[in-house]
Protein backbone atom coordinates (compact mmCIF):
# COMPACT_ATOMS: atom_id res chain seq x y z
CA UNK A 1 0.00 0.00 0.00
CA UNK A 2 1.48 3.05 -0.88
CA UNK A 3 1.54 5.70 1.78
CA UNK A 4 -0.49 8.78 1.09
CA UNK A 5 -2.79 9.08 -1.33
CA UNK A 6 -2.37 12.42 -3.62
CA UNK A 7 -5.58 14.79 -4.03
CA UNK A 8 -6.39 13.67 -7.60
CA UNK A 9 -5.92 10.16 -7.87
CA UNK A 10 -8.31 8.06 -7.87
CA UNK A 11 -8.81 4.76 -5.17
CA UNK A 12 -8.80 1.77 -7.53
CA UNK A 13 -9.12 -1.57 -6.26
CA UNK A 14 -5.03 -1.90 -6.10
CA UNK A 15 -5.20 0.94 -3.64
CA UNK A 16 -7.16 -0.39 -1.57
CA UNK A 17 -5.05 -3.14 -0.64
CA UNK A 18 -6.75 -6.23 -2.75
CA UNK A 19 -3.80 -8.30 -4.65
CA UNK A 20 -3.34 -8.38 -8.22
CA UNK A 21 -4.27 -11.76 -8.92
CA UNK A 22 -8.07 -11.74 -7.00
CA UNK A 23 -10.82 -10.51 -8.36
CA UNK A 24 -12.39 -6.78 -8.15
CA UNK A 25 -10.21 -3.60 -8.61
CA UNK A 26 -11.96 -2.18 -11.36
CA UNK A 27 -14.35 0.57 -10.75
CA UNK A 28 -17.55 -1.22 -10.79
CA UNK A 29 -20.65 0.29 -13.10
CA UNK A 30 -23.78 1.71 -11.75
CA UNK A 31 -21.85 4.04 -9.18
CA UNK A 32 -24.02 6.73 -7.55
CA UNK A 33 -22.82 9.98 -7.70
CA UNK A 34 -21.63 9.76 -4.22
CA UNK A 35 -19.58 7.10 -5.10
CA UNK A 36 -17.71 8.41 -8.04
CA UNK A 37 -14.32 9.59 -6.01
CA UNK A 38 -14.40 13.71 -6.83
CA UNK A 39 -10.97 14.46 -6.48
CA UNK A 40 -10.38 12.76 -3.20
CA UNK A 41 -10.17 8.85 -2.42
CA UNK A 42 -13.50 7.24 -0.62
CA UNK A 43 -11.66 4.36 0.30
CA UNK A 44 -14.84 2.06 -0.77
CA UNK A 45 -14.29 -1.39 -0.64
CA UNK A 46 -15.57 -2.66 -4.21
CA UNK A 47 -18.54 -5.11 -4.15
CA UNK A 48 -17.72 -8.17 -5.33
CA UNK A 49 -14.35 -7.46 -4.55
CA UNK A 50 -11.69 -8.98 -2.59
CA UNK A 51 -10.04 -6.51 -0.16
CA UNK A 52 -6.94 -7.55 1.84
CA UNK A 53 -6.92 -5.23 4.97
CA UNK A 54 -3.43 -5.67 5.69
CA UNK A 55 -2.77 -3.94 2.55
CA UNK A 56 -4.72 -0.59 3.49
CA UNK A 57 -2.16 1.37 5.01
CA UNK A 58 -4.25 2.78 8.06
CA UNK A 59 -1.96 5.67 9.10
CA UNK A 60 -2.37 7.39 5.55
CA UNK A 61 -3.58 11.04 5.58
CA UNK A 62 -3.56 12.00 1.38
CA UNK A 63 -1.30 14.95 1.34
CA UNK A 64 -2.57 16.48 4.82
CA UNK A 65 0.42 16.51 7.25
CA UNK A 66 -1.06 17.69 10.28
CA UNK A 67 -4.43 18.44 12.10
CA UNK A 68 -4.53 22.12 11.15
CA UNK A 69 -4.58 22.02 7.74
CA UNK A 70 -7.81 19.90 7.68
CA UNK A 71 -9.74 22.33 10.13
CA UNK A 72 -11.31 24.42 7.52
CA UNK A 73 -12.63 21.80 5.18
CA UNK A 74 -13.81 19.39 8.02
CA UNK A 75 -16.02 22.38 8.95
CA UNK A 76 -17.59 22.90 5.55
CA UNK A 77 -18.00 19.08 5.37
CA UNK A 78 -20.32 19.32 8.81
CA UNK A 79 -22.39 23.08 7.49
CA UNK A 80 -23.14 20.63 4.29
CA UNK A 81 -24.40 17.76 6.64
CA UNK A 82 -25.54 20.35 8.34
CA UNK A 83 -28.00 21.80 6.25
CA UNK A 84 -29.00 18.12 3.89
CA UNK A 85 -30.13 16.58 7.23
CA UNK A 86 -32.62 19.81 7.95
CA UNK A 87 -33.89 19.20 4.07
CA UNK A 88 -33.60 14.96 4.22
CA UNK A 89 -36.09 16.04 7.82
CA UNK A 90 -38.51 18.48 5.94
CA UNK A 91 -38.36 16.16 2.97
CA UNK A 92 -39.75 13.37 4.86
CA UNK A 93 -38.87 10.73 2.70
CA UNK A 94 -35.57 9.44 2.86
CA UNK A 95 -33.74 8.51 5.88
CA UNK A 96 -29.48 7.45 5.98
CA UNK A 97 -28.33 4.76 8.23
CA UNK A 98 -24.57 5.26 8.96
CA UNK A 99 -23.04 2.25 10.48
CA UNK A 100 -20.01 2.51 12.75
CA UNK A 101 -17.21 -0.11 13.29
CA UNK A 102 -13.87 -0.51 14.68
CA UNK A 103 -11.37 -2.45 17.13
CA UNK A 104 -11.23 -1.01 20.69
CA UNK A 105 -9.84 2.51 21.26
CA UNK A 106 -10.83 2.92 17.04
CA UNK A 107 -12.22 6.03 17.32
CA UNK A 108 -16.28 5.56 16.84
CA UNK A 109 -17.22 7.95 19.65
CA UNK A 110 -15.10 10.75 18.63
CA UNK A 111 -16.18 10.73 15.10
CA UNK A 112 -19.63 10.96 16.37
CA UNK A 113 -19.18 13.48 18.51
CA UNK A 114 -16.59 15.54 15.54
CA UNK A 115 -18.68 14.42 12.20
CA UNK A 116 -22.13 14.81 13.95
CA UNK A 117 -21.68 17.45 16.59
CA UNK A 118 -23.27 20.44 14.21
CA UNK A 119 -26.91 18.51 13.64
CA UNK A 120 -29.84 19.11 14.95
CA UNK A 121 -30.37 16.53 17.78
CA UNK A 122 -34.35 16.09 16.37
CA UNK A 123 -33.40 14.70 13.07
CA UNK A 124 -30.65 12.28 14.64
CA UNK A 125 -30.22 9.14 17.06
CA UNK A 126 -27.45 7.61 18.17
CA UNK A 127 -28.09 4.11 18.92
CA UNK A 128 -25.12 1.80 20.76
CA UNK A 129 -25.02 -1.99 20.87
CA UNK A 130 -23.50 -4.23 23.83
CA UNK A 131 -23.41 -7.73 24.36
CA UNK A 132 -27.33 -8.61 24.11
CA UNK A 133 -29.50 -8.45 27.03
CA UNK A 134 -31.88 -11.29 27.50
CA UNK A 135 -34.91 -9.84 25.91
CA UNK A 136 -32.65 -9.15 22.62
CA UNK A 137 -30.80 -13.22 22.75
CA UNK A 138 -34.23 -14.60 22.75
CA UNK A 139 -34.99 -12.95 19.31
CA UNK A 140 -33.95 -13.23 16.18
CA UNK A 141 -30.06 -11.58 15.80
CA UNK A 142 -31.04 -8.78 13.56
CA UNK A 143 -34.90 -7.70 15.92
CA UNK A 144 -32.91 -5.08 17.80
CA UNK A 145 -30.86 -3.09 15.23
CA UNK A 146 -34.09 -3.72 13.28
CA UNK A 147 -35.71 -1.42 15.80
CA UNK A 148 -33.42 1.15 16.05
CA UNK A 149 -33.22 1.52 11.93
CA UNK A 150 -34.08 5.35 11.18
CA UNK A 151 -37.29 6.31 9.84
CA UNK A 152 -38.12 8.63 6.77
CA UNK A 153 -36.64 11.69 7.63
CA UNK A 154 -34.03 11.09 10.30
CA UNK A 155 -30.20 9.53 10.48
CA UNK A 156 -29.76 6.71 12.45
CA UNK A 157 -26.17 5.84 13.70
CA UNK A 158 -25.01 2.81 14.85
CA UNK A 159 -21.97 2.33 17.36
CA UNK A 160 -21.62 -1.08 16.85
CA UNK A 161 -24.42 -2.56 15.08
CA UNK A 162 -25.16 -5.98 13.15
CA UNK A 163 -22.32 -6.42 12.47
CA UNK A 164 -21.17 -7.62 15.92
CA UNK A 165 -22.88 -10.97 15.13
CA UNK A 166 -20.16 -11.59 12.60
CA UNK A 167 -17.23 -10.33 14.61
CA UNK A 168 -17.16 -11.02 18.47
CA UNK A 169 -19.98 -13.55 18.33
CA UNK A 170 -17.45 -15.31 15.38
CA UNK A 171 -14.04 -14.50 16.90
CA UNK A 172 -15.74 -15.82 20.84
CA UNK A 173 -17.29 -19.00 19.33
CA UNK A 174 -20.60 -17.63 20.54
CA UNK A 175 -22.35 -19.88 17.56
CA UNK A 176 -21.19 -22.05 15.46
CA UNK A 177 -19.66 -21.89 11.99
CA UNK A 178 -22.80 -22.82 9.77
CA UNK A 179 -24.91 -19.86 11.97
CA UNK A 180 -22.28 -16.98 11.67
CA UNK A 181 -21.40 -17.79 8.05
CA UNK A 182 -25.45 -17.54 6.61
CA UNK A 183 -26.03 -13.77 8.45
CA UNK A 184 -23.57 -12.66 5.81
CA UNK A 185 -26.50 -12.92 3.18
CA UNK A 186 -29.26 -12.33 5.89
CA UNK A 187 -27.45 -9.25 6.72
CA UNK A 188 -27.23 -7.75 2.92
CA UNK A 189 -31.30 -8.67 2.70
CA UNK A 190 -32.00 -6.78 5.65
CA UNK A 191 -29.60 -3.77 4.17
CA UNK A 192 -31.22 -4.55 0.88
CA UNK A 193 -34.78 -3.84 2.86
CA UNK A 194 -33.85 -1.03 4.57
CA UNK A 195 -32.64 0.54 1.05
CA UNK A 196 -35.87 -0.07 -1.27
CA UNK A 197 -37.86 1.26 1.52
CA UNK A 198 -35.82 4.71 1.59
CA UNK A 199 -33.18 4.72 3.97
CA UNK A 200 -29.37 4.51 2.63
CA UNK A 201 -26.95 2.48 4.23
CA UNK A 202 -23.53 3.70 4.70
CA UNK A 203 -20.87 1.62 6.98
CA UNK A 204 -17.30 2.93 7.74
CA UNK A 205 -14.91 0.41 9.03
CA UNK A 206 -12.26 2.69 11.32
CA UNK A 207 -8.70 1.38 10.55
CA UNK A 208 -6.19 1.47 12.97
CA UNK A 209 -3.11 -0.23 13.42
CA UNK A 210 -2.03 -2.65 16.39
CA UNK A 211 0.70 -0.20 17.43
CA UNK A 212 -2.19 3.02 17.79
CA UNK A 213 -4.61 0.63 19.69
CA UNK A 214 -1.60 0.16 22.08
CA UNK A 215 -0.63 4.43 22.27
CA UNK A 216 -4.63 4.78 22.90
CA UNK A 217 -4.86 2.18 25.24
CA UNK A 218 -1.49 3.67 26.91
CA UNK A 219 -2.83 7.42 26.86
CA UNK A 220 -6.23 5.99 28.61
CA UNK A 221 -4.32 4.19 31.27
CA UNK A 222 -1.90 7.64 31.67
CA UNK A 223 -4.13 9.90 31.70
CA UNK A 224 -7.02 10.11 34.90
CA UNK A 225 -9.53 11.75 32.55
CA UNK A 226 -9.60 9.12 30.42
CA UNK A 227 -8.67 6.11 32.66
CA UNK A 228 -12.92 5.51 32.82
CA UNK A 229 -12.50 4.59 29.32
CA UNK A 230 -10.03 2.25 30.17
CA UNK A 231 -11.20 -1.39 30.32
CA UNK A 232 -9.13 -4.71 31.05
CA UNK A 233 -11.24 -6.50 28.99
CA UNK A 234 -9.81 -4.45 26.19
CA UNK A 235 -6.46 -6.70 26.80
CA UNK A 236 -8.32 -9.54 26.65
CA UNK A 237 -9.54 -8.55 23.56
CA UNK A 238 -6.59 -7.14 22.15
CA UNK A 239 -5.28 -10.76 22.20
CA UNK A 240 -7.48 -11.82 19.67
CA UNK A 241 -6.25 -8.81 17.00
CA UNK A 242 -5.60 -10.96 14.16
CA UNK A 243 -9.07 -12.99 14.55
CA UNK A 244 -10.70 -9.88 14.65
CA UNK A 245 -8.73 -8.63 11.40
CA UNK A 246 -10.08 -11.71 9.97
CA UNK A 247 -13.63 -11.37 10.63
CA UNK A 248 -13.61 -7.95 9.53
CA UNK A 249 -11.82 -8.32 6.34
CA UNK A 250 -14.25 -11.35 5.67
CA UNK A 251 -17.75 -9.08 6.64
CA UNK A 252 -16.29 -6.20 4.68
CA UNK A 253 -15.78 -8.69 1.39
CA UNK A 254 -19.40 -10.29 2.35
CA UNK A 255 -21.14 -6.61 2.71
CA UNK A 256 -19.90 -4.36 1.17
CA UNK A 257 -23.14 -4.23 -1.85
CA UNK A 258 -23.80 -1.60 -4.36
CA UNK A 259 -27.04 -0.68 -2.23
CA UNK A 260 -25.00 -0.48 1.55
CA UNK A 261 -21.36 -0.15 0.70
CA UNK A 262 -18.47 -0.73 3.17
CA UNK A 263 -15.45 2.30 3.28
CA UNK A 264 -12.34 1.01 5.09
CA UNK A 265 -11.28 4.51 6.35
CA UNK A 266 -7.65 5.16 7.37
CA UNK A 267 -7.79 6.01 11.17
CA UNK A 268 -4.84 6.39 12.49
CA UNK A 269 -4.83 9.93 12.36
CA UNK A 270 -8.22 11.23 13.87
CA UNK A 271 -8.16 14.48 12.25
CA UNK A 272 -8.31 12.40 8.73
CA UNK A 273 -10.64 9.80 9.75
CA UNK A 274 -12.98 12.26 10.46
CA UNK A 275 -12.50 14.31 7.22
CA UNK A 276 -13.32 11.38 5.16
CA UNK A 277 -16.18 10.04 7.25
CA UNK A 278 -17.59 13.82 6.88
CA UNK A 279 -17.38 14.48 3.17
CA UNK A 280 -18.69 10.44 2.26
CA UNK A 281 -21.75 11.09 4.47
CA UNK A 282 -22.09 14.47 2.68
CA UNK A 283 -21.38 13.57 -0.83
CA UNK A 284 -23.92 10.88 -0.10
CA UNK A 285 -26.47 13.22 1.25
CA UNK A 286 -26.14 15.06 -1.24
CA UNK A 287 -26.45 12.90 -4.19
CA UNK A 288 -29.84 11.59 -2.32
CA UNK A 289 -30.65 15.52 -3.17
CA UNK A 290 -33.46 15.96 -0.30
CA UNK A 291 -35.85 18.82 -1.21
CA UNK A 292 -38.08 20.99 1.19
CA UNK A 293 -41.34 19.99 0.39
CA UNK A 294 -43.36 22.85 -1.52
CA UNK A 295 -45.12 25.41 0.30
CA UNK A 296 -48.82 25.15 0.69
CA UNK A 297 -50.81 27.67 -2.10
CA UNK A 298 -51.99 30.89 -1.70
CA UNK A 299 -49.73 31.74 1.44
CA UNK A 300 -48.87 35.01 -0.59
CA UNK A 301 -51.91 36.54 0.72
CA UNK A 302 -52.05 35.60 4.08
CA UNK A 303 -51.63 37.64 6.84
CA UNK A 304 -50.92 37.26 10.52
CA UNK A 305 -53.90 38.17 12.62
CA UNK A 306 -52.67 40.46 15.43
P1 LIG B 1 -17.14 0.71 22.87
O1 LIG B 1 -16.08 -0.32 23.11
O2 LIG B 1 -18.03 0.37 21.70
O3 LIG B 1 -16.61 2.11 22.78
P2 LIG B 1 -17.87 0.54 25.61
O4 LIG B 1 -16.41 0.48 25.89
O5 LIG B 1 -18.72 1.53 26.32
O6 LIG B 1 -18.14 0.70 24.07
P3 LIG B 1 -17.93 -2.27 25.78
O7 LIG B 1 -18.63 -3.09 26.78
O8 LIG B 1 -16.47 -2.30 25.69
O9 LIG B 1 -18.54 -0.84 25.92
O10 LIG B 1 -18.44 -2.60 24.29
C1 LIG B 1 -19.52 -3.32 24.02
C2 LIG B 1 -19.21 -4.81 24.01
O11 LIG B 1 -20.38 -5.49 23.58
C3 LIG B 1 -18.10 -5.19 23.04
O12 LIG B 1 -17.16 -6.00 23.67
C4 LIG B 1 -18.84 -5.93 21.96
O13 LIG B 1 -18.06 -6.92 21.34
C5 LIG B 1 -20.01 -6.51 22.72
N1 LIG B 1 -21.12 -6.83 21.82
C6 LIG B 1 -21.78 -5.99 21.00
N2 LIG B 1 -22.70 -6.64 20.27
C7 LIG B 1 -22.62 -7.94 20.63
C8 LIG B 1 -23.31 -9.12 20.23
N3 LIG B 1 -24.25 -9.08 19.32
N4 LIG B 1 -22.95 -10.27 20.84
C9 LIG B 1 -22.00 -10.31 21.75
N5 LIG B 1 -21.31 -9.23 22.19
C10 LIG B 1 -21.61 -8.07 21.63
MG1 LIG C 1 -14.96 -0.78 24.82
Amino acid sequence: MPGGLSRGRIPEGADMGRSSTQRGGAVTPGRTAADSPPGYPRYRAEPGGRLVLAGVDPGQTEHYRKKKEVLKELETQRRRIRDLQERLYAENRQGLLVVLQAMDTGGKDGTIKHVFGGVNPQGCRVSSFKAPNPEEANHDFLWRYHKSAPARGRIGIFNRSHYEDVLVVRVKGLVDENVWRERYALINEFERNLTRNGIRVLKFFLHVSKDEQKRRLEARLADPDKRWKFSKNDIRERAFWDDYQAAFEDAINECSTEHAPWYVVPANKKWYRNLVVARTIADTLEAMDPRFPPAERGLENVTIPD
